[in-house]
């Protein structure tokens, strides 16, 4: 398959699961590919809440400067491998929208090769740091 239509399929996964953010003020989903040559998603991330935990109300986020309520996709994805002993060294990760500061500090430790992007945040001026630290960064 073609880099073109790998990089389609993970795109549409990474969107199919925006229906299961509970954030009010956000949708953002990302995917996890240990390599290139995948067609389905290792893991799977969405915000959301941590567990146990209330959802997003309009007191703990659609009222608040920010939200403070939600775990974020990709952090979602790497507490996830923390969890069951997955190594994302050398892997890709697809996310609906380009990483906030904190997720691309994680993102560096984990030494994810790539990272793609459907959309970018209003706040961009950090995401330099994934390529400074090698890691090839594509708005798809
Ligand atoms: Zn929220
Ligand atoms: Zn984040």
């Amino acid at each position: 398959m073609i880099e073109k239509e790998l990089i389609a399929i993970r795109k549409k996964h990474t969107l199919s699961l925006q229906h299961l953010c509970t954030c009010k003020r956000k949708s953002v989903t990302a995917t996890f590919w240990p390599s290139d040559k995948y067609t389905i998603p290792y893991l799977v991330g969405w915000n959301t809440s941590r567990p146990g935990k209330p959802l997003c109300d309009d007191e703990n986020c659609a009222k608040q400067s920010k939200c403070n309520n939600t775990i974020h996709a990709e952090h979602k994805i790497i507490q996830d491998a923390a969890k069951h002993g997955i190594i994302l060294s050398g892997g890709i990760l697809t996310v609906s929208l380009s990483p906030c500061y904190d997720c691309v500090c994680d993102i560096i430790a984990t030494g994810i090769r790539r990272v793609e992007w459907l959309e970018e945040y209003r706040i961009t001026d950090h995401l330099h740091l994934l390529e400074e630290y090698g890691i090839e960064c594509q708005m798809i």
